[in-house]
């Protein structure tokens, strides 16, 4: 088992990754402050993995929930239903809410328990690559609204993120994939060693070499953990995460939720940025293709869907979260593992790259 620490004083937690952990109690029970555990699941992990995790609790009281599967159930109305099993069954400030799944489990469990008798303890059992490489580190904590994805939330941070890689077994393949976007991006944005080991492991991760697998997710959260330790409630740096994720918002609201995952409209945005990078002299041509064959290798899109005009992208990209005092930001590339957000770049470059 690797262990790493996310530094934020008095909030700093653990993230353990590796296999067999789901169900080792010693993983859990320092975190615990009461006896009473809610698992927060949904009904494609539950028959997979509900068993092994309820095993680490025995002789506590252990109730669970299980929602239904899916990004359209991220709503106030399935998130509350979560709040009438722990208060059906009367549970307690010193409880502990258990979010076992993908970061839309995570999301919803993290931030009701940011929420009931507000905030009790919560700790992230990530079942996804993108879930164990992303959002269950840092805080990040929320539900969707219909006017918009993530729009009501809240920072809470975990008490420890068990990630165990032997779930990974049973992801579909395209989720792998997904997952693997988020991991190239941290090698993009802040570490050049990790993105030249990745081409020579593209391979194994792709075929689920658990070594592999293992350390990816490692260096990925170190990645992040670092980045989050600097810029907890993203004033700053933090926004570097954002690398490829303008465009890709733009993709995915372009095409319809679900037609394209998060990670491939993130993999074909990085392309885009490394695109944009190189019109405005920063990337070399030969940069841009090496970011076109990192993506392609792990199996996700390196351009923007060909039914999506390059006029919609532009419409849809000017309405992004990142727009700040009227003015677009992007997160571009200095050199292949070293990013910066700028807003300097001229409309005709952004529109030139999207034709
Ligand atoms: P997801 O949670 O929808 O999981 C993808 C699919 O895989 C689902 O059908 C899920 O039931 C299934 N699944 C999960 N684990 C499995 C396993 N081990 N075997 C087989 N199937 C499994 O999607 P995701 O990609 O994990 O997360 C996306 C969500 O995360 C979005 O809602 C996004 O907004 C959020 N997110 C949050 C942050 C953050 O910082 N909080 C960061 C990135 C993404
Ligand atoms: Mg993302």
């Amino acid at each position: 088992m690797r262990t790493l620490t996310v530094e934020l004083g008095a909030r700093s937690y653990p993230i353990h990754i590796g296999s067999g952990l789901l169900s080792d109690p010693d993983l859990y029970r320092p975190h615990l402050r009461g006896s009473q555990i809610m698992i927060v699941t949904n009904e494609t992990v539950a028959p997979l993995y509900l068993a092994s995790v309820r095993q680490a609790f025995d002789g506590l009281h252990v109730r669970e929930i299980i929602l239904p599967d899916g990004e359209v159930y991220k709503t106030l109305e399935v998130w509350n239903r979560i709040f009438d099993a722990l208060l059906a069954e009367r549970f307690a400030r010193d409880c502990t809410l258990i979010a076992l799944g993908g970061g839309v489990v995570g999301d919803m469990a993290g931030f009701a328990a940011a929420c009931y008798q507000r905030g009790v303890d919560f700790i992230q059992v990530p079942t996804t690559l993108l879930a164990q490489v992303d959002s269950s580190v840092g805080g990040k904590t929320g539900i969707n609204h219909p006017a918009g994805k993530n729009m009501i939330g809240a920072f809470h941070q975990p008490r420890a993120v068990i990630a165990d890689t032997d779930t990974l077994g049973t992801l579909p393949q395209r989720e792998l994939s997904a997952g693997l976007a988020e991991v190239l991006k941290y090698g993009f944005i802040r570490d050049a060693e990790f993105l030249d080991w990745l081409e020579c492991h593209m391979t194994g991760l792709m075929s689920r070499d658990p070594d592999a697998l293992a350390h990816a997710i490692q260096r990925s959260c170190e990645v992040k953990a670092q980045i989050v330790a600097e810029d907890e409630f993203e004033s700053g740096s933090r926004a570097l995460l954002n690398l490829g994720h303008t465009f890709g918002h733009a993709i995915e609201t372009g095409v319809g939720y679900g037609e394209w995952l998060h990670g491939e409209a993130v993999g074909a945005g990085i392309c885009l940025a490394a695109a944009l990078s190189a019109r405005l002299g920063r990337l070399t041509e030969a940069e841009v293709e090496r970011t076109h064959r990192l993506i392609a290798g792990a199996g996700l899109p390196t351009a923007r869907p060909e039914n999506l005009a390059p006029e919609r992208m532009l419409e849809l990209m000017a309405v992004d979260k990142k727009v700040l005092a009227g003015r677009l930001r992007l997160v571009l590339l200095r050199q292949l593992g070293e990013a910066v957000v700028t807003s300097e770049f001229d409309r005709d470059a952004l529109a030139h790259v999207l034709a």
